[in-house]
């Protein structure tokens, strides 16, 4: 009896707290500001992450921003090409409005760019790495970035306008400034770091720590590596093939006799002799054997070919392993210090690259392998396993980082938040890509082009000393090799690609081509 008076009681009390609890205000605990490390790599072909891919190479810590958060299968930048694709990602804009057309040009660091409305939103803001875009930065309060294209080896870096050589390896020296700024910044505010590698950028140089990695693995050749060009102009006439690599600074072949020659020797060997002795030991021992070989074994056509897409694979990959360490290093200093839960990680590159396909190296090209780049991107705190295949483009990052910061997206930024499709299902997005391309007359010869790409479609012209069309259907011809445009059966496609393309060139008001007509 006694036990169920005490049982009633506890109830009563426990009612009674419940009520109390009620009516008192509830207390809500406010969810900080989402921080943001954005990791960019220079050059980082799609095709080159595990998580992608996998026939090449494995990235485990690139792929744990996957597997934790959201893969992006289709994800495109405007312009193909370093500092243009910079200056769309800092912007929201196309490379006609931001100004940043080529590569020579001087970035206007006036303008709005997202890194400045955040720290006006009350965020610490840091850019650590290849900035690559003549001017120095604005919108942070850290910056610490190699000057130009960087050096692989003992890098110069530029720390608020101080320079000075640093020893070491680029990518190593990029992960560690940037993990001091972690430790060091003000744990009050959230923060915002831009975290960008020189790697895997030309002339791939390893880390002395990976000079023997994929040693014993013969990669498989692209399908379409002994691609005839039939039907495609620029292709054709581009200097970006395998064959048109320079034996010493492409492939390593640096001799100490001085007998294997190219364009770039004294170039490469600026590179090389930055090293320290115990680095410049270490690499040329690994080359020695294939320097040999290449020597003495007089390698001619499919032969060459052949060896020269190993050779090259080889490097860029070991590149991309130091890269894969960095970002393992980041995730685990985010994760040992409570922050991973609250912050928006990011993996891309500045665009894609071809890694043998169509016979070529480099980028410029609206075909898939350079149009498109990796992106991942990973926020427990607000969405999980997601595999997204809907067309976002460089133009969208700076709205979804103003909009996760709970900033106003400026009305002239051109991109759209990601926000809808990591969190949800959009109910509406954009059907179609817009790509523009200029540097033409200019390095490896890519002819100045625009177009227009669908979930299936892809409709592209290449103009200034060329007026020439092409059309390729994706789900029947995935490596763009037979060019439809003016083929029998494909004249409905052509005219709605074309209004497409119309209807985008206005909507995002690039008016640098006039009176675009089908031929
Ligand atoms: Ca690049």
């Amino acid at each position: 009896m006694k036990q169920i008076i005490y049982t009633l009681i506890l109830c009563f009390l426990l009612l009674l707290s419940g009520i109390a609890c009620k009516d008192k205000p509830v207390e809500v605990k406010k969810q900080a500001k989402p921080n943001i490390v954005y990791i960019m790599t220079d050059d980082h072909g799609y095709q080159a992450i595990s998580s992608y891919n996998g026939e090449l190479n494995q990235t485990p810590n690139i792929d744990r921003i996957a597997t934790e958060g959201a893969k992006f299968t289709r994800s495109f930048v405007t312009n193909s090409i370093c500092s243009p694709s910079r200056a769309v990602m800092l912007t929201g804009k196309f490379s006609h409005l931001n100004g940043q057309q080529i590569n020579s040009q001087r970035f206007d660091g006036s303008q709005v760019t997202f890194p400045k409305i955040l720290q006006q939103t009350g965020y610490q803001t840091a850019m650590i790495g290849k900035w690559h875009l003549g001017s120095d930065p604005t919108g942070f309060d850290y910056w610490n970035i190699l000057p130009g294209q960087g050096d692989y080896y003992n890098p110069d870096f530029n720390e608020m306008g101080e320079k000075s050589r640093v020893e070491g390896y680029v990518t190593s020296l990029i992960t560690e400034f940037s993990l001091d700024w972690l430790k060091n910044r003000d744990t009050e505010k959230p923060f915002a770091l831009l975290m960008h590698h020189k790697a895997p950028h030309r002339c791939w140089m390893p880390d002395t720590t990976y000079l023997e990695k994929y040693n014993d693995v013969k990669f498989k050749l692209p399908e379409n590596f002994y691609d005839d060009y039939e039907g495609r102009t620029a292709a054709a006439s581009q200097k970006m093939h395998i064959k048109d690599f320079c034996p010493v600074n492409d492939l390593k072949m640096y001799d100490k006799e001085g007998e294997i020659d190219g364009p770039l020797r004294k170039y490469f060997e600026n590179q090389i002799n930055r090293m320290n002795p115990a680095q410049r030991a270490a690499w040329d021992k690994a080359y020695e054997k294939e320097i040999t070989y290449f020597k003495e074994a007089g390698l001619e056509g499919k032969e060459l070919m052949e060896w020269r897409y190993q050779r090259y694979l080889e490097d860029y990959l070991r590149c991309i392993a130091s890269v894969d360490d960095s970002v393992g290093e980041v995730l685990d200093y985010l994760e040992e210090n409570g922050l991973a839960e609250n912050t928006l990680v990011v993996y891309t590159s500045d665009q894609g690259f071809y890694l043998g396909e169509h016979g070529w190296f480099d980028k410029r090209f609206m075909y898939e392998e350079s149009f498109r780049t990796p992106l991942l991107m990973k926020l427990p705190s607000r969405f999980k396993n997601k595999t997204i295949p809907d067309l976002v483009q460089n133009i969208d990052y700076a709205p979804t980082f103003l909009e996760l910061a709970g900033a106003e997206i400026p009305i002239d930024m051109q991109g759209n938040s990601l926000l809808p499709l990591l969190e949800g299902e959009a109910a509406e997005w954009r059907d179609a890509v817009y790509y523009h391309y200029y540097e033409y007359p200019g390095p490896h010869s890519v002819k100045r082009h625009y177009g227009v790409r669908t979930d299936r479609y892809k409709l592209i012209h290449f103009y200034e000393d060329i007026d020439q069309w092409e059309l390729y259907d994706l789900k029947e011809d995935p490596t763009e090799v037979n060019n439809l445009y003016g083929k029998e059966g494909y004249e409905e496609v052509t005219q709605t690609m074309y209004t497409e393309l119309l209807k985008l060139q206005k909507q995002y008001k690039d008016t640098t081509v006039t009176n675009v007509k089908l031929n």
